[in-house]
């Protein structure tokens, strides 16, 4: 026996794809939330394709490496916790340095917001902000979540801990660089 109501209808996602979402709630307020939470995540092709990429590139080596290494900012911190931080930025250079080579040509979604993202990781110059996400920096939930966070364009829902998002570090920090990547992201085109 069934309870409650199942449909399938097009549904616009964070990634600004519009494909078929299954709702199956037992009252509106089920449905609202379904309804938030479709909006503000990747569909499943955007989704599986960002795993891809991270599991064909990260952490491989990279040609572009020295010389992308060669623009990081410089770090800000003490003298315990820049050396610290520089550690770890150091591996995660390692690991999103080849993602970033893989996609920088790309002009389709979710190349362009998973591009952005790493952009704004690798602008970061707090070596508390490193310290505080080393944790979870280098993984595709980590990237996932962020991207989503990106897009949506809004605080809500956000599955990534505050100090562990740099979406979130540079809504505080400097909002309108968060805004005109979103736009730029969300401005690319859109794969089929
Ligand atoms: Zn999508």
């Amino acid at each position: 026996m069934k309870f409650g109501t199942e449909f399938t209808t097009p549904f616009y996602r964070a990634c600004g794809h519009k494909v078929d979402v299954t709702f199956s709630y037992l009252n509106q307020r089920q449905r609202a939330q379904q309804e938030v939470t479709a909006s503000l995540t990747l569909c499943d092709q955007c989704r599986q394709h960002l795993q891809a990429l991270v599991k064909d590139h990260a952490g491989k080596p990279c040609a572009s490496s020295g010389v992308l290494s060669g623009r990081l900012p410089q770090m800000l911190g003490t003298v315990k916790t820049a050396p610290w931080a520089n550690a770890i930025r150091a591996e995660a250079c390692k690991y999103y340095f080849p993602l970033l080579e893989a996609v920088a040509s790309s002009g389709v979604q979710p190349c362009t917001a998973a591009r952005n993202v790493i952009r704004l990781l690798f602008s970061v110059q707090a070596a508390s902000f490193w310290i505080g996400a080393r944790a979870s920096l280098c993984s595709d939930r980590w990237l996932i979540a962020e991207v989503e966070y990106m897009l949506r364009g809004s605080r809500s829902g956000s599955k990534q801990a505050d100090e562990c998002s740099v979406i979130r570090y540079w809504r505080d920090t400097k909002p309108a660089l968060i805004e005109s990547a979103r736009k730029s992201a969300t401005n690319s085109n859109l794969a089929a």
